[in-house]
């Protein structure tokens, strides 16, 4: 008998605690961007830090975590997900020939 070909599971990055362990970052940034007074700033709080406050099992997808800017106060904030730039590649530079 044949058997079925079995799909592997999707990876999931669903929590804070999923982000770190696939070396991911979520940064966040002050709302403030637009407007009259701009601010735009990044805050100084880093993946582990939001997962202590938080807890590794929290989502971050639409969530707002109650955090502000410390320059201007707004608790208006934008979260972006990026890859952790310390990681260091497998493969070597392909531009880079001997
Ligand atoms: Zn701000």
């Amino acid at each position: 008998m044949i058997e079925p070909i079995r799909k592997t599971s999707p990876i999931v990055i669903e929590t804070l605690g999923d982000l770190i362990n696939s070396g991911m970052r979520l940064s966040v940034y002050c709302g403030q961007a637009l407007g009259p007074h701009p601010c735009g700033r990044r805050l100084d709080v880093e993946t582990v830090e939001i997962a202590r406050l938080f807890g590794r099992d929290a989502v971050y997808v639409g969530r707002e975590f109650p955090l502000k800017c410390a320059r201007c106060g707004s608790r208006k904030l934008e979260y972006r997900v990026g890859a952790d730039p310390t990681i260091v590649p497998m493969a070597g530079d392909p531009f880079n020939r001997p």
